[in-house]
C-alpha cells in the first residue's frame, strides 16, 4: 500500500488507486502482490494524439535558451533530491529492490538531469578551415524534435533519466513509454518535472500496452528518435519497426559478462566485485557477471569466500532494514534462473549454496552459486538475470580472452589483477563496451554506457550521451559578391 504521502506524489490524471473503470493496468507490489493503483492503458491513437503534442511543445522548446533549459532541468535534478525518500518508497514497492537500493537508484537518475543540465551549455558547433578562399564552412548542432523511449523495469527511474536528461538538454520533447510492472516510477518524475516548471509535454509518459504503444512511437514520421532499454530480442523488433521512418535508434540491449579473477588479483577485492557486480538487484542488471572464470591458482580460495559472502545474503521485502536481496521480477524470471540451475547441474556443475525458489507462491530465489560451470552450459551462452553465481575455471590468460569473448554479446566485462602491464593487455582484447578493472561497479553519469556487438548502438551518459539527439546541420557560406 501506497502512503498518502506517495500518492500525493503520484497526482496525475492517468493513475487511481482504485479499480477504474477505464481500461487500465494495475500496478502491484513486487514483494506482496497487493495492489498499489492502476494506470492508464493508452490505445493507439492516445499515443497519436500525444506525439502531435509533443510536437508543439518541442517547437517551443527549442526556442528556449541553453541556459534556460539548463536551470529548468536543475530545478527538476533539486527536487527529485527532495523527494528522494519518497521515489525509492515507490520504487521498492513496485520493483522490490531492497531501499538501499532504491535510493542509490534515485540518486545516479538525478545525476543524469544535473550532467546534462550542464551539458547544455557546450552543444557547440564548429568551424572548418574552408576549401575555397571566399567560402566559410560551419556545422551547427540541432536538436532532432520529438523523441521517445521505451524503457525496463530493472533500474525504473534511472533508465528514464538517462535518456529524458539528454533530450531536453538539447530542446527535444520526449514520451516515454515504461515498462508494465513498474510504471509508477516514471509518473512520478513526470510529476515533479512539471512542478519543476518544465513546459507541459515535453516529458510525456504512456502506459500502455507495449506492442500497441512501441508500433505507434516507431511507425510515426513525427517521432525522430527511438532511444531503446531492453532485451536484443525487442530490440530487433524496434529496429525494423523503425526502418521505414529511418528513425535514429539508440539501444541498450542485453549482455552477458564475464568476469575473469586472475591468480595475480587482490582475492578480497575481487570478491567484493563478485558480490557487487552479480547480487545487486537481485542479479537483474544488465551488466551483472553472469560468467565468473576464476583461475586454477586461486580458484578454490575465490569460490570459497564467495560461498561466505553468499550465505550471509538477505531475501526479503526491500522495505526492511537488513534485505540486501528483493524478489525477481516475475515467474518467467524464476523459471530462467531454475532452468539454467537445472542444465548446469545435468551437465556437471555442483551447487554450492541456494537454488531453489522461497516459495510457490512468491517470486524470491535464494542466491545461488554453482561450481564447475563449463562453456557448453546455457549460463555460458545466455544471460541469466538472476542471483546465480556462475563459476568457471580456466587456466591461461589467452584461453580465458577466447572464452570471455565467446558470444554474441558485447556489453561489460570486469577482471581482477595486480599486474598493470596485464589489466591493459586484456582489457584492450576483451570485445565489450565497458571493462571494469578491479571494481564491480562501473556506472556513473559521466562515463560512456553502452555496448558492441548485439548488446546495442550509441552510448548513454558522458559527453557522448547527447549526440544521439543532435542532427549536425553543413552551412556553406559564400563571400563572393
Ligand atoms: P524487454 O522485454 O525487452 O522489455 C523492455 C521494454 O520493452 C519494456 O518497456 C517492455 O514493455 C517493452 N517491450 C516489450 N516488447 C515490446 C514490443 N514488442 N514493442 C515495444 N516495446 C516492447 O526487457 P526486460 O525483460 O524488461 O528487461 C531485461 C533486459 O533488458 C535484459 O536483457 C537486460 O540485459 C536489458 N537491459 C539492458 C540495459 C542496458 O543498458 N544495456 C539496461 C537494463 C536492462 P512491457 O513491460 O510493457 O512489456
Amino acid at each position: 500500500m501506497l502512503d498518502q504521502q506517495l500518492k500525493n506524489l503520484l497526482r496525475h490524471t492517468d493513475i487511481t488507486f482504485q479499480a477504474p473503470s477505464f481500461d487500465a493496468i494495475e500496478v502491484k507490489d513486487a514483494a506482496t502482490g497487493v495492489s498499489l493503483a492502476w494506470v492508464k492503458k493508452h490505445d493507439r491513437a492516445d499515443v497519436e494524439a500525444a506525439i502531435v503534442r509533443a510536437e508543439h511543445a518541442q517547437a517551443l522548446f527549442k526556442q528556449q535558451s541553453a541556459l534556460q533549459r539548463a536551470d529548468l532541468m536543475m530545478a527538476w535534478y533539486q527536487l527529485i533530491l527532495k523527494h528522494q525518500q519518497d521515489l525509492a518508497q515507490i520504487l521498492t514497492a513496485e520493483q522490490g529492490k531492497p531501499l538501499s537500493e532504491a535510493n542509490g537508484e534515485i540518486k545516479y537518475a538525478a545525476s543524469f538531469i544535473r550532467w546534462f543540465a550542464e551539458q547544455a551549455r557546450r552543444i557547440d558547433g564548429d568551424v572548418i578551415t574552408p576549401v575555397q578562399s571566399q567560402q566559410r564552412l560551419l556545422v551547427l548542432k540541432q536538436a532532432i524534435g520529438v523523441t521517445a523511449a521505451i524503457t525496463p523495469w530493472n533500474f525504473p527511474a534511472a533508465m528514464i533519466t538517462r535518456k529524458i536528461a539528454p533530450a531536453l538538454a538539447a530542446g527535444c520533447s520526449m514520451l516515454i513509454k515504461p515498462a508494465e510492472q513498474t510504471p509508477l516510477s516514471a509518473y512520478a518524475l513526470e510529476v515533479l518535472a512539471m512542478q519543476a516548471g518544465l513546459p507541459r509535454d515535453v516529458m510525456i509518459t504512456l502506459s500502455g500496452d507495449s506492442v500497441d504503444v512501441g508500433q505507434t512511437l516507431c511507425e510515426s514520421p513525427i517521432v525522430r528518435k527511438l532511444s531503446f532499454t531492453g532485451s536484443t530480442e525487442v530490440g530487433r523488433i524496434l529496429m525494423q519497426q523503425c526502418a521505414p521512418t529511418i528513425k535514429k535508434l539508440s539501444l541498450e540491449l542485453g549482455g552477458n559478462a564475464p568476469l575473469i579473477v586472475f591468480d595475480d588479483a587482490n582475492i578480497e577485492q575481487a570478491v567484493k566485485g563478485i558480490m557487487n557486480s552479480k547480487y545487486r538487484n537481485s542479479g537483474q542488471t544488465c551488466v551483472c557477471a553472469n560468467r565468473i572464470y576464476i583461475q586454477d591458482g586461486v580458484y578454490d580460495a575465490v569460490s570459497q569466500r564467495v560461498i561466505e559472502e553468499v550465505a550471509k545474503l538477505k531475501m526479503g521485502d526491500g522495505r526492511l532494514a537488513d534485505v540486501t536481496q528483493g524478489p525477481l521480477i516475475d515467474e518467467d524470471a524464476i523459471i530462467k534462473v531454475q532452468s539454467h540451475i537445472e542444465d548446469a547441474i545435468d551437465q556437471g556443475a555442483k551447487l554450492a549454496i541456494g537454488g531453489k525458489r522461497l516459495a510457490p507462491d512468491n517470486t524470491f530465489f535464494e542466491p545461488t552459486v554453482l561450481t564447475h560451470v563449463t562453456q557448453s552450459m546455457r549460463v555460458a551462452r545466455e544471460e541469466t538475470f538472476g542471483p546465480l553465481a556462475a563459476l568457471f575455471r580456466f587456466k591461461t590468460e589467452d584461453e580465458v580472452i577466447q572464452m570471455a569473448n565467446a558470444t554474441e554479446f558485447g556489453l561489460a566485462a570486469y577482471l581482477f589483477s595486480q599486474n598493470t602491464a596485464r589489466q591493459w593487455r586484456v582489457g584492450e582484447a576483451l570485445e565489450y563496451g565497458m571493462v571494469g578493472i578491479n571494481t564491480g561497479l562501473i556506472s556513473n553519469e559521466a562515463s560512456s554506457f553502452g555496448g558492441i556487438k548485439q548488446s546495442g548502438l550509441g552510448r548513454e551518459g558522458s559527453q557522448y550521451g547527447i549526440e544521439d539527439y543532435l542532427e549536425l546541420k553543413y552551412m556553406c557560406i559564400d563571400l563572393s559578391e
